[in-house]
């Protein structure tokens, strides 16, 4: 799908296993199961989803996937199924190698995010997309480096020290209109301090990448969020503001950890914001 100068489509590399409970924080169980329902073990799906962007003069990944060099104990916790394409498998289809990637924006550097940005060579780590300037937000960096107690299980080294290590890291201070031609870079703060997210711009529409803003379609009402998020009152201040814009500008929100629903257009229904023509974005 074409927004602007860039062919826009997703790339599903895993799917994986979060509790149903956590992923809805104070909503209860019997308003969110009609949702998603949940397994025997109160877990639901989620799918990694990543997005590429095809533009004039750069081949753009947002976010990497959960990769396939985490520790088997990760893998088992969290029911981690690779999807049964590697992300260069993925790539081939649209005709394209992980040589061909020129940027890699990292929306945050929890590890089902940024686990596929880096791979294993023998008893190294090195970057996934070897040609590829990785993006991160300074803030996001900063705290990756020194975590919270509440939020160092998500952080695993080996997914974004080989980006320094190499010197293909870029830090980004704050948010960036026309960070790169008919891209804009928003930032947030609610889930965790600096999380960056991509505005493609089009004509009359736009497609915006939520991250863990908004990770499913379920989470569009405001009050629905994940006990992950670490600052759950601005995250609901920061979601209003972006579901407002949705609405007034025609944007399209995709839904990276949606286990069905790649992509959506909203609107505003009896003062809230639902979401109104489901897209694929394949
Ligand atoms: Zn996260």
């Amino acid at each position: 799908m074409r927004f602007g100068l860039y062919d826009c489509f997703c790339v599903e590399t895993d799917l994986f296993f979060l509790d149903g409970g956590a992923m809805f924080g104070v909503v209860p169980k019997n308003l969110w199961a009609k949702k998603i329902p949940a397994d025997s073990d109160n877990r639901i799906p989620m799918q990694a989803r990543s997005l590429i962007l095809r533009g004039p003069d750069k081949i753009i990944l947002v976010d990497a996937g959960v990769g396939d060099s985490l520790p088997e104990k990760f893998r088992k916790i969290y029911g981690i199924q690779a999807s049964g394409a590697s992300m260069a498998e993925r790539l081939a289809l649209r005709g394209l190698t992980v040589d061909d990637i020129t940027d890699v924006f990292l929306t945050h550097l929890h590890f089902d995010h940024v686990g596929g940005a880096t791979r294993r060579v023998g008893n190294r780590m090195v970057p996934a997309f070897p040609h590829a300037v990785y993006h991160v937000q300074q803030a996001q960096w900063d705290l990756a480096r020194h975590p919270s107690v509440r939020d160092q299980s998500s952080y695993l080294p080996d997914n974004f020290m080989p980006l320094e290590n190499h010197g293909v890291l870029h830090l980004v201070d704050g948010p960036k209109d026309d960070f790169f031609a008919g891209i804009d870079l928003i930032v947030t703060h609610g889930h965790t301090r600096g999380q960056q997210h991509l505005l493609v711009k089009g004509k009359d529409t736009a497609l915006f990448f939520c991250a863990d803003l908004i990770p499913t379609s379920a989470h569009l009402p405001i009050a629905w969020n994940m006990a992950y998020d670490n600052e759950p009152l601005i995250l609901m201040a920061e979601k209003q503001n972006i579901l407002s814009r949705a609405a007034a500008e025609n944007w399209v929100l995709c839904f990276e950890h949606d286990p069905d629903v790649a992509a959506a257009s909203v609107r505003e229904k009896d003062g809230r914001i639902v979401a109104c023509r489901r897209m694929d974005l394949g």
